[in-house]
């Protein structure tokens, strides 16, 4: 049976706030497997992020890892050190984040940044690591001849690019997309997302891939991963999520984009809004929202139940279908 790349397993994360600690991340649990593009998607503050800074241990405070495990590559990474945590990042685990504008150093050119990182973590020489700057940089689209210049002599679909080349560079196994196209226009986000794409069928890398356009998401994703409120709602193929949505809420989310497609069905947007993770509602988060709640719902949280290969929910409905306990 094939091994995950990364499995997360009752992942929990908090934010210590002086109004007590706010669960940003309840219990979380899912793999991601080789080659795969995972895609996470779920509205503002339903945990996305937070799932990847905790992955790549690059929260900062207040937020703090309460319980779980990170395993990536047989490693746990909640378990390992600074100086191991510094031999995995980059050169098997890589995050590109959403605005690389703030995330590139302003003062050398990209070429540079991309060489720097080379030169830290393998044996290159100056030469070597400039000749492979130049090939990742025509890699994700960028004439070689622009290797330097600075950041803010790029365009932003540019300055994404770099972003994208400098997590590629030293061949990572897991690459994590943060948003990484939200503030580009539509046909530089498609034009990258297709180069993503590109990418990873060529290297064979693993994507998990962060962004609240579902419509998006289901295009380049393998399977895709619905939060909500901090939970794991829905995790299943991405043409079985798009056909035949399971949970309420996923079912909301994809009845609540809209298509270009003839004859597409208007837009119908899911009621209320999403609650605060201060004081977030008892049993199934989603209760206060959904279409079809039962009794079960306000009282307990909904188990996982397993659907299909790769394809699991937590919805009471679903576990009274399916005869698991609740
Ligand atoms: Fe709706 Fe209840 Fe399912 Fe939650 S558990 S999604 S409230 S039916």
């Amino acid at each position: 049976m094939t091994k995950p790349v990364l499995s997360i397993q009752n992942l929990s994360v908090d934010y210590v706030t002086d109004d007590g600690p706010v669960r940003a991340i309840d219990n979380v649990s899912l793999d991601v497997m080789p080659g795969e593009i995972l895609g996470v998607a779920g509205e503002s503050g339903s945990g996305k992020t937070t799932l990847a800074k905790a992955i790549m241990r690059i929260l900062q405070p207040p937020a703090v890892i309460s319980g779980g495990r990170v395993l990536f590559e047989d490693k746990d990474l909640l378990q390992l050190d600074e100086e191991g945590l510094r031999r995995l990042r980059w050169t098997r685990m890589s995050m590109v984040f959403q605005s690389a504008m703030d995330a590139l150093n302003p003062v050398i050119s990209i070429g540079e940044q991309i060489v720097d990182t080379m030169k830290v973590h393998t044996d290159f020489n100056s030469s070597q690591a400039r000749d492979r700057a130049v090939h990742l940089l025509e890699m994700v689209g960028i004439p070689g001849d622009r290797i330097d210049s600075h950041a803010h002599q790029l365009s932003g679909g540019m300055r994404q690019r770099v972003g994208i080349a400098l997590a590629l560079c030293l061949e990572p196994s897991l690459v994590i997309l943060d948003e990484p196209t939200t503030a580009l226009d539509v046909v530089v986000e498609k034009e990258i997302l297709g180069e993503i794409k590109e990418l990873q069928n060529k290297l064979g890398f693993s994507v998990m891939f962060i962004t609240h356009d579902l419509e998006r998401m289901l295009q380049v994703s393998d399977r895709v991963a619905v939060f909500y409120a901090a939970r794991l709602a829905e995790i299943g193929p991405a043409k079985g999520l798009r056909d035949n949505p399971q949970h309420p809420y996923t079912q909301g989310l994809l009845k609540a984009f809209p298509s270009i497609a003839p004859g597409a069905r208007t837009p119908e947007s899911i009621p209320g809004s999403p609650p605060s993770l201060l004081s977030p509602p008892s049993g199934c988060r989603f209760h206060p929202r959904c279409s079809q709640v039962v009794d079960a719902c306000s009282q307990t949280r909904p188990i996982r139940t397993d659907l299909g290969p790769g394809h699991a929910a937590e919805c009471h409905l679903l576990s009274q279908e399916t005869g698991a306990a609740t």
